[in-house]
């Protein structure tokens, strides 16, 4: 396994057009070069489609890429996001559950964007299909950037604060499978899997630590402490739990382009931390040679 010098800068949490990011996967680890990080993670939503393209331009620009994918995924009503890392993209049992969540997620976006429209919302969807291009991975990002364009909000932010967040009455939530099945998954697959943001609280409820521990003893390799959504007591409470039941800590951006405030590097993964992930996966770095 490559290991990286202790001042490489790592960043192992990102998203492209593949989902709900505005950059192709190409721009994003050109940017990424040019914030001076080492080592970017992509990890479209529910979509692992961007590797290639990141691939090549990790070679083009000197960047070590990270193969991932953000799942979603659903725990007693609320959602969780399980980062996996260098899973086998061929994984049959993966790919299907993964293509299932996108297919969930159109069918849920279309049903959102009729009850937004009946409602005299500026939104159609055909525009949420001609905006969102070839994406694989349909979001409510993709219904906020709409509105943003036809001035019913002023950014992505807006719209999720009024009519896209959870407890909207405009919101239908998509297929999602179990943390403890995603874990599974992405094991078996040969990936490491992590915890993405578990106490970010902007999201309107954080998980408790007895579903942290429940979700190590189903195999979880590590935890996203440093997060813009975690307050300095979650980071701290978050770095315990990790000590505690031997979880790698991470940090990252969470980059969406320009939909978010999140800039590149903004928190990065140490090169110890990396060492400790890559260690437990089977697969392949993407891009530069480490
Ligand atoms: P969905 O995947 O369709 O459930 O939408 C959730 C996604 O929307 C998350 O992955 C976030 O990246 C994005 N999101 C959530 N809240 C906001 C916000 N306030 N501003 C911009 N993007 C957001
Ligand atoms: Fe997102
Ligand atoms: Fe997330
Ligand atoms: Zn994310």
């Amino acid at each position: 396994m490559p290991s990286f010098p202790q001042t490489a800068r790592i960043d192992l949490h990102t998203h492209s057009t593949h989902s709900d990011g505005t950059q192709a996967p190409a721009e994003l680890v050109r940017e990424a070069a040019r914030a001076g990080l080492d080592v970017v993670g992509l990890t479209d939503h529910d979509a692992v489609s961007g590797w290639e393209e990141a691939d090549v331009a990790g070679r083009e620009h000197d960047v070590v890429v990270v193969p991932g994918v953000e799942i979603s995924c659903s725990w007693r009503g609320r959602s969780v996001h399980l980062l996996g890392y260098l899973p086998d993209p061929a994984h049959e049992e993966l790919a299907a559950e993964l293509e299932r969540t996108r297919e969930s997620r159109t069918g849920r976006l279309r049903r959102m964007v009729e009850r937004l429209a009946s409602a005299g919302y500026p939104v159609t969807w055909s525009e949420v299909l001609a905006r969102s291009g070839d994406v694989r991975s349909l979001g409510r990002p993709h219904i906020a950037d709409v509105l943003v364009r036809n001035g019913r909000y002023p950014d992505r932010d807006a719209a999720f604060a009024d009519v896209l967040h959870s407890r909207s009455d405009f919101h239908v939530s998509h297929y999602a499978p179990a943390p403890e099945r995603a874990i599974a998954l992405v094991r078996d697959a040969g990936g490491a899997p992590v915890l993405a943001h578990p106490f970010a609280a902007a999201r309107g409820h954080t998980l408790p630590d007895s579903l942290v521990e429940e979700l190590a003893d189903a195999g979880l390799a590590g935890l996203e402490v440093e997060h813009r959504d975690h307050a300095p007591r979650d980071r701290e409470r978050a770095s315990r739990l990790a000590r505690r039941h031997g979880l790698v800590a991470t940090g990252s951006s969470d980059y969406h382009g320009s939909g978010k405030p999140n800039r590149l590097g903004e928190h990065t993964t140490s090169a110890a931390a990396l060492g400790a992930l890559l260690e437990q996966t089977g697969g392949q770095l993407l891009g530069a040679s480490p």
